[in-house]
């Protein structure tokens, strides 16, 4: 038995966290960790090392509400690790974000960024607070505390946030600013995601749909179907899956189906996305009474018989129950997890070609690094050379990491991580342990 058998099968790190359930995110993450780290016959010490995060900050934020009264709210920040450079990764505001999550969603960021060689470490960040029910004033001094809350752990060298669920270009804004008057200085590289005339990057906010739809081409072309015959779905409309819907509408794609979180609209004719985006911008961007589909559930939305599904909502939506019933050629996940770990099996045997979050999404974090590069050099570059750029690494992780696949005869998630953890693990022997 080998060295990393024997951690692995001690009691410890065979059940890494005991409290959390089958399906969590983190658990999910770590069987995935776990699996390409027995690939790699990774030290052991190595793979203690890359099973915790390296800072788990929890902060009580208070605010005080528009009518007066204090209300607190928990908030997180989770330092997976930062061997490669600066840790990156999102923050999300939802109101049942918690540690778990976040802790499973910096580790997936570490991979990601290694995965398509984004020299920067993972970390995430969330608020448990539902923002529908703040005002804009509200999320303004939720948004300020929390960063002053952060302020000896955010840094352009040592840790960079981003966009993720329910914050925006404005949520960086008030980051940047609150973190710039702190230091008496504007510094613009410490967050990314910003508006452009802050210092953003022209193509940020489209990055992780264009890379989601980048992959999405290469996928298909293995599978020799032409973009133009082909069938998607779509789960989720915010950010990732309405860009996503329209780049691939655009390259002659029939789009089935699409969802938000007011449910499913099916149309097997294809749905006109130019017109579903527009409808939903209109409408408080919501899809709810789009007339040019008819109503699906979700269940029967993501079991449709197509080509491609994009998940692009949340994580665990295709899991042990579903996967089975599962009938795309091909998964590009535009979200986070959003297959749990004992789903992979059932669509590997099914002949599922699963393009992974760390891969599919990675568009997002790349255009980061594009924008902090620009920001670094106060020279900012066209739309045409980010798209470029973006492109060129997407499809060359994809084509990358594709041959690792073939090279030990695994799926290309599995690719992803045995990439990705071998990446972090030589820099990690390199660099060695500072003590
Ligand atoms: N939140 C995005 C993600 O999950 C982007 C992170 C970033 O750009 O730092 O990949």
């Amino acid at each position: 038995m080998s060295q990393l058998k024997d951690v692995l099968s001690s009691s410890y790190y065979k059940e890494p966290v005991p409290h959390i359930e089958k399906d969590s995110p983190f658990a999910s993450m770590m069987e995935r960790f776990r699996f390409a780290s027995e690939i790699l016959d990774l030290d052991p010490g190595v793979f203690k090392y890359l099973s915790s995060p390296e800072r788990v900050i929890i902060v009580a934020i208070p605010i005080t509400m528009d009518d007066g009264r204090i209300e607190v709210f928990d908030g997180y920040r989770v330092i997976h690790n930062s061997i490669l450079g600066p840790s990156k990764g999102g923050i999300r505001y939802a109101h049942d974000v918690s540690l778990d999550e976040v802790k499973a969603l910096a580790a997936w960021m570490t991979w990601k960024c290694a995965c398509v060689n984004v020299p920067f470490g993972g970390a995430k960040g969330g608020i448990r607070v539902n923002p529908k029910n703040l005002s804009q004033h509200e999320l303004e001094r939720l948004t300020r505390r929390y960063t002053a809350n952060m302020l000896d752990v955010f840094g352009p060298d040592r840790d960079i946030p981003a966009p993720d669920m329910n914050t925006n270009e404005q949520t960086m804004a008030w980051i940047m600013d609150t973190y710039s008057m702190k230091n008496q200085r504007t510094e613009k590289a410490v967050v990314t995601g910003k508006p452009i005339i802050l210092g953003g990057s022209k193509g940020r906010k489209e990055a992780t749909g264009r890379g989601v739809i980048t992959t999405t081409l290469a996928a298909l072309s293995k599978l020799r179907i032409s973009p133009s015959n082909a069938t998607v779905v779509v789960q989720g409309f915010g950010n990732v899956g309405s860009v996503s819907a329209q780049l691939i509408y655009e390259q002659g794609a029939k789009v089935i189906a699409i969802s938000d979180v007011t449910g499913g609209y099916y149309n097997a004719g294809g749905i006109d996305i130019p017109e579903a985006i527009h409808y939903s911008m209109t409408n408080g961007f919501s899809l709810e009474g789009f007339d040019g589909a008819e109503p699906i559930g979700n269940d029967e939305l993501l079991e449709l018989d197509c080509d491609v599904l994009i998940p692009a909502a949340k994580e665990n939506q295709i899991n042990i129950e579903n996967a089975p019933k599962i009938k795309a050629k091909i998964i590009a996940e535009g979200a986070n997890g959003p297959v749990t770990a004992n789903a992979d099996k059932i669509l590997e045997e099914n002949g599922i070609m699963v393009v992974p979050d760390i891969l599919a999404n990675a568009g997002g974090v790349t255009v980061s690094y594009f924008e902090w590069v620009q920001d670094r050099h106060g020279y900012f570059w066209t739309e045409e050379r980010v798209n470029r750029r973006l492109n060129r690494m997407m499809r060359e992780s994809f084509d990358n990491l594709f041959m690792v696949s073939e090279k030990y005869s695994i799926t290309l998630r599995q690719a992803a991580y045995v990439y990705a953890i071998d990446r972090v693990a030589t820099t990690l022997k390199l660099r060695g342990i500072y003590a």
